[in-house]
């Protein structure tokens, strides 16, 4: 039997364990990303092809999964000279798991629709540990048949799939979800601002709000792991929640919701990004919460 092929653009902090676990999971895979030494040492450390373009890439593919920064970067390979719309063959789906934007995903759903290529988008959830694990949340938005198509390529990295709508829909869910992420790490951070200068060691404060109903995946994993320890480990970008928050203000003032809360996390992050730089991850948000204050919050 053939095997599916599969062309993964993009082998950054997470793309790269999703591409592995489609390699081990037996697809036919061939890859590129921009730096082309990644591509080409991942390709020979997973016996697997590579491309030194977007084209070339996915010339031969059934399936295209795509994994970059942010939707500017998926629409820019896309129509460059030698990018994906250039190389794709008619009947192709593209699976983009970009945290993306609605907009710009419908509007690369309508270039591909021009091709006989379908379009699913498809952001992910879970992190690099969830990535390396193959158990991946995925939020997918497209045509019911485009997602059961989409299914198994998607079950090489997902554990939790879900169908959220049409095209744009995962975005959409995905955007929402990173607004609530940065609201959780900047509030949790600033309730233990205040209970370490009212004395309270932050771990004993965790240990409470972790069995009470104030818990979130930030007071239970990131602020414990990486706050408290000073650890602050570089895995998801704060430059990528910034965008998200951005898309996600912007979508729920399209649907007439106009949130001051909102607004103002889409601030804060817009703010932490600006003096933290491109590098930093988004839990050393905390940092900037800190200096604000003037506590450090830290295991006593
Ligand atoms: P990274 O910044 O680590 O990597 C992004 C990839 O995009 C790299 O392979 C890089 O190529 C490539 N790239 C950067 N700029 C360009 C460009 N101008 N043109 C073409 N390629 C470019 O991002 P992540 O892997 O962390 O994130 C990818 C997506 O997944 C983002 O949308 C992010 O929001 C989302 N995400 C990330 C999570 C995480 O924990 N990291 C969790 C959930 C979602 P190269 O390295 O080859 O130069």
């Amino acid at each position: 039997m053939t095997k599916t092929r599969v062309a993964f653009l993009g082998l950054g902090a997470i793309g790269t364990p999703m591409a592995r676990n489609l390699a081990e999971k037996g697809f036919d895979l061939t890859v590129w990303t921009r730096t082309s030494r990644k591509a080409s040492e991942f390709a020979a450390k997973h016996n697997v092809k590579f491309a030194t373009t977007p084209a070339g890439a996915v010339n031969a593919a059934d399936f295209v999964v795509t994994c970059l920064p942010s939707s500017v970067e998926v629409e820019a390979i896309a129509n460059s000279a030698d990018g994906i719309l250039s190389g794709i063959r008619s009947g192709t789906m593209l699976i983009d798991c970009t945290s993306g934007d609605p907009d710009s995903s419908k509007r690369l759903a309508a270039q591909l629709k021009e091709k006989r290529c379908s379009f699913v988008d498809a952001p992910v959830s879970g992190g690099v540990v969830g990535a390396e694990a193959g158990k991946l949340t995925v939020m997918c938005g497209g045509d019911a048949t485009d997602f059961e198509r989409a299914r198994p390529i998607i079950a090489g990295f997902g554990e939790k799939i879900v169908h959220c709508g049409p095209v744009g829909a995962g975005d959409a869910v995905k955007a929402l979800n990173q607004m609530l992420l940065a609201l959780h790490i900047w509030t949790t951070g600033e309730a233990l601002a205040a209970l370490v200068r009212y004395g309270v060691d932050p771990a004993k404060a965790l240990e409470v709000i972790n069995g009470s109903s104030g818990r979130s995946n930030s007071s239970m994993n990131l602020i414990p792991e990486r706050v408290l320890t000073r650890a602050f480990p570089r895995t998801f970008r704060l430059a990528l929640l910034d965008k998200d928050v951005r898309i996600a203000a912007r979508i729920a003032k399209d649907q007439g919701i106009d949130s001051a809360i909102f607004a103002e996390v889409e601030r804060l992050m817009a703010s932490a990004h600006e003096e933290l730089g491109e590098e930093a991850d988004h839990v050393e948000a905390i940092k900037v919460l800190e200096r604000l204050v003037g506590v450090e919050i830290k295991a006593t």
